[in-house]
């Protein structure tokens, strides 16, 4: 049977619109109320119906994970086994690498026809365009079984692929009323519990964590008890030693060890005796109203846990692992006492310049709860060791008697594991459910009339042609092409064409692979068809007329192209879709960009997106988004294709190659970063902590796959995560708790690694000392995660309140805990700039209102905070500024053969500005340099290569390299500041009197505006609120 929809080219598809019913009517939040009313709790629990991002992960279903079960299969699984694509030819022929370099030559079409596409005519000439109809199928046995023929293309329907379980409980799903993805065959299996939790003999004797709906957990500290199914697989199940509560159990000798043991430091702590100084620090009591620089003129340093000095050498560095308390509560009433939020912020897979590597047959992991040894565990003797997190007592094997850096035997206490908080494992096959992958790279580029008119094709397939050799990979690299308009169109690269060839497939309501074999080839293999692609892709599409986008088929393509293998899509999208599954609708109302009352539609549509990315997670596919666009593109919506793929997303708005070259530089040098830097596939993530202690929220991009692991398909340095926990049980008996994050992954050259991470930090049991410890950035991002959740879930306002009640609340337990009453707003010292830390959120982008703030702009926000490591999310928080027409040489940091400058970080308020000055301020993605009107013309001459102020041009976005001293300390500052961001930040050079002008302006944050306190005016408010 021939499927008479599977018509290539001259086929007219009716592309009416689909019924409006196919796009779910969005949550209104609730009337807004007043900032001064506080009607909200803070904490109070989410409605579980509502949510995205982590809440509605967390309430995605539990799939019952026997082991090698597939939870993502679906009845079809007859397509063509995976090993016909791991297949193919390796290094054999590839041809030499001559480049040729004529780009853009293609763009009149002499050497090819031209090929009428649904009436429409595109010029396409070096790839041979292959056309497809009735009569001339192109149906493979594979694809026969891909694809069912459901003969129905009325409208916006679904594809009759089963969707797969996810679909049906994920929130705000309305069966049959949007399409789906099709899911095809899955040959991957993904039982990665059973692969992370091990393949110890007797790990099969622990039951997974009971499948059961979860109640999605409350906003914040006054966590009740929680469901079981967020509690840590509980050690106590099957562990048949008795916990001795971290002392050592009756009968066992100390072994001597180079740290001390737990009971040994919990002689140490406890009350503020013993603290050391900085703790102490930490409580000096500091009179906000009468202290108005409380800004360090440093950057402030990460806050030390009250640990001995040969704990504190070998723990996590916070920039990968920190607490947002650094002296654990003992108990949750203690915590609900600080009314702080409890919580660890994570960059687990940042770049790091040294990292121990360990290739050992036996990975050594406690057989209880399945931690990897670690520093913080304890050796009883040397044949066994006791587990910091469940106090289980193992056995040390005999391999890792044997200690590699030493070359000596009997110290297994000296072996790299136990030496260093992170380490690398090599993994053995056991932590294998399959070949690892090989590097794969679909590239998905909308080649609409508005895309090419941006320009971004031409910079993207330059930048890969310049990159193509740095693709992190091997020699089993694949790559593919797919670009789409009103219809979808593969290239065929197989080696040994003597050009590419373009198919297109016109169908976008069942789309199917026209030659599945060729399309995604062996990068080596067919490198000078890949060029020639790249080298020909702009010039094609120069003349389209092609005005819609079918951005949702494409992703339907890219899935199917990609299931077999799994990898990595980047998809490039410059509109709202208008064609096909996903397509969206415009719901920005722009004369709301500046209302003070509620902003609608934070959520997404439709859940298209949000369950193509759960398919795509599944068959260890990650989607990143490229958003360059200069209208409404409804990234409120798109975003769900890559926060729940794992993918990472990246926006450009007003994007234009000519008329915006600050977002030129930004994108060319984002694109350098992301196709260069490091990747890791079919990753999954794993967080464990001390019994007693246990995670319930998980913020960042991922899909929670079980109770707490996280699904990342792809993984890369840039994101960050961010979870949130409570205490179960008290942590009476111990002195210390610890967390362990383990991440297992495939690298591109295809090895499985596991990174460990592993944190400890003090136990406390007095309320003084937990706020002592607070780290207030951590606090500060982890409290910006959970609001960005409350203003999706709940509304803007609610989220507002909450943050500001944070401080209210905070503060008086604080006064609680003191004697002195004295007047005024007192607050820890360790919590000093919370309340500047809220008010710089509440006029971020994300959270302000008030301030005419494009839709798209403002859920951007959103995603950065909920995906960056915590140092991005501090900048965007509270940008530093610093004075820079004076930078001296005095406290410079020395880095290599670099001097690099060190200004003082000054206030963000216009009090500090001066017009003799210039100042740079560095909000995380941008920096503004501000230049006064006065000032001095030298530093305009040397600096900025103009003879004055009134010269500088508008727009001026770099630093000319001129030769004096100045000028090499600022572009050494500045390149400081530019180094080894996962977002480019671009330099704005402001003047007196640029319209840039006013964004510099919004940023300083201790100001009044029309719509929002001053500090000043803001710590009145918390003082008032507090009085009540
Ligand atoms: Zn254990």
């Amino acid at each position: 049977m021939m499927q008479p929809k599977r018509r290539l080219l001259g086929l007219t598809v009716p592309l009416a619109p689909p019924p409006s019913s196919a796009h779910h009517a969005p949550q209104h939040p609730p009337p807004f109320k007043q900032l001064t009313s506080y009607p909200a709790p803070y904490y109070a629990p989410y409605p579980a119906s509502q949510g995205l991002a982590a809440t509605a992960a967390l309430s995605a279903p539990l799939y019952p994970s026997a082991p090698g079960a597939n939870q993502y299969s679906t009845p079809r699984s007859s397509q063509a086994p995976q090993a016909q694509l791991y297949q193919g030819p390796l290094g054999i022929g590839a041809p030499p690498a001559a480049v040729s370099a004529a780009p853009c030559t293609y763009a009149t079409p002499s050497s090819g026809p031209q090929v009428a596409v649904n009436g429409q005519v595109s010029a396409v000439s070096p790839p041979v365009l292959q056309h497809y109809d009735q009569t001339q199928p192109v149906v493979t046995q594979s694809y026969k079984a891909l694809e069912p023929n459901t003969g129905d293309c009325a409208g916006e329907r679904p594809p009759s692929g089963t969707p797969s379980n996810s679909v049906h409980s994920s929130p705000g799903h309305h069966p049959g009323a949007d399409s789906s993805t099709t899911g095809s065959s899955s040959p991957v299996p993904n039982n990665y519990e059973s692969l992370e939790d091990g393949s110890y003999p007797d790990s099969s004797s622990l039951p997974p964590p009971p499948p059961s709906s979860k109640v999605a957990p409350p906003f914040g500290y006054s966590y009740p008890n929680l469901h079981p199914a967020y509690q840590q697989k509980a050690p106590s199940r099957t562990d048949t030693t008795p916990s001795y509560g971290g002392c050592n159990p009756p009968g066992y000798q100390p072994f001597s060890q180079p740290f001390p043991s737990m009971s040994q430091l919990s002689t140490t702590l406890g009350g503020l005796s013993g603290v050391p100084e900085l703790q102490v620090e930490g409580l000096r009591p500091v009179n906000l109203l009468q202290e108005r620089n409380i800004l360090p003129p440093s950057p402030l340093p990460n806050p030390e846990p009250n640990l001995s000095a040969d704990l504190r050498k070998v723990n996590c560095s916070p920039d990968t692992f920190r607490c947002t308390l650094t002296n654990i509560p003992q108990t949750q009433a203690l915590l609900n006492k600080a009314k702080l939020p409890l919580g660890l912020l994570l960059h687990p897979f940042r770049d790091l310049t040294q990292l121990p590597v360990i290739t050992s047959n036996t990975i050594v992991r406690c057989r209880s709860c399945r931690t990897y040894i670690n520093p913080f565990v304890t050796f009883l003797d040397q044949r066994r060791w006791k587990c910091n997190l469940c106090y289980r007592v193992n056995d040390v094997p005999d391999e890792f008697m044997y200690n590699p850096v030493t070359r000596s035997y009997g110290e297994p206490h000296k072996r790299p594991e136990v030496q260093n908080s992170t380490v690398e494992f090599i993994a053995s096959s056991d932590y294998m459910l399959r070949p690892p992958q090989p590097a794969v790279y679909l590239f998905v580029l909308d080649v609409s009339h508005s895309a090419v008119e941006t320009g971004y094709l031409t910079i993207f397939c330059q930048s890969l042609l310049d990159n193509l050799d740095k693709l992190p990979g091997d020699t089993r690299t694949r790559v593919g092409f797919v670009t789409f308009d009103s219809t979808i169109h593969f290239y065929n690269l197989q080696e040994g064409l003597s050009q590419p060839q373009m198919l297109v497939v016109s169908d976008i309501e069942d789309i199917f692979l026209p030659t599945p074999d060729s399309l995604l080839v062996n990068l080596k293999e067919s490198r000078e068809l890949v060029k020639d692609l790249l080298s020909s892709l702009p010039g094609m599409f120069t003349h389209t007329r092609e005005t819609h986008s079918s951005l949702g088929p494409a992703l339907q393509a890219a899935f199917k192209l990609m299931s077999p293998t799994g990898g990595r899509v980047s998809v490039f999208q410059t509109q709202l879709p208008t064609l096909g599954a996903g397509l969206l609708q415009s719901r920005e109302d722009p004369n709301l960009r500046s209302s003070t009352k509620g902003v609608q539609h934070l959520g997404p549509a439709t859940d298209f997106y949000k369950k193509l990315a759960l398919d795509c997670s599944g068959q260890q596919i990650a989607v990143d988004l490229f958003l360059l666009t200069s209208q409404y593109s409804d990234l409120a919506s798109l975003a769900c294709v890559a926060k729940y793929s794992a993918g990472s997303i990246y926006y450009y708005p007003s994007f234009h190659h000519v008329h915006n070259l600050p977002q030129l530089e930004k994108f060319q040098k984002d694109l350098q970063r992301y196709l260069t830097r490091k990747i890791g596939f079919e990753a999954v993530m794993r967080i464990r902590c001390t019994k007693g202690l246990s995670i319930h929220t998980f913020h960042g991009n991922f899909f929670v796959r079980s109770t707490d692991l996280l699904s990342l398909a792809n993984v890369n340095p840039d994101s960050g995560f961010a979870v949130q926990m409570s205490i179960d049980e008290s942590l009476a008996d111990t002195s210390l708790a610890c967390f362990q994050a383990a991440l297992l992954y495939t690298s591109s050259k295809g090895k499985r690694r596991i990174r460990v991470h592993t944190l400890c930090l003090p136990v406390v049991s007095q309320l003084s000392d937990v706020f002592a410890g607070a780290d207030i950035q951590a606090v500060t991002c982890l409290l910006a995660n959970m609001a960005i959740d409350r203003s999706v879930s709940s509304s803007l306002s609610d989220a507002r309140d909450a943050l500001v009640n944070a401080v209210v609340d905070s503060l008086s337990a604080y006064r609680g805990t003191s004697n002195l009453q004295p007047a005024g707003l007192v607050a820890p010292s360790a919590l000093r700039l919370f309340p500047l830390y809220v008010l710089a959120l509440l006029k971020q982008k994300a959270l302000r209102t008030g301030t005419s703030t494009r839709l798209d702009d403002r859920v951007f926000a959103m995603c950065e905070f909920k995906s960056q490591p915590l140092q991005h999310v501090m900048r965007l928080v509270h940008p530093n500024l610093y004075r820079v027409d004076d930078l001296s040489d005095q406290g410079a940091l020395h880095l290599n053969d670099r001097m690099v400058p060190q200004p003082q970080l000054l206030q963000l308020t216009a009090e500090k500005l001066t017009r003799e000055g210039a100042f740079l301020m560095d909000c995380g993605n941008l920096l503004y340099l501000w230049v006064g009107k006065s000032c001095s013309e030298s530093f305009i001459r040397d600096v900025l290569g103009c003879p004055n102020h009134s010269s500088i041009p508008q727009n001026m976005s770099q630093i000319p390299e001129q030769d004096n001293p100045p000028s090499a300390r600022m572009r050494t500052f500045l390149s400081w500041l530019q180094e080894l961001r996962s977002f480019w930040p671009v330099l704005h050079v402001v003047k007196d009197d640029a319209s840039a002008k006013t964004s510099f302006f919004q940023h300083l944050v201790e100001d009044r505006t029309e719509s929002a306190f001053s500090y000043y005016e803001f710590l009145l408010h918390i003082q008032q609120q507090m009085s009540k």
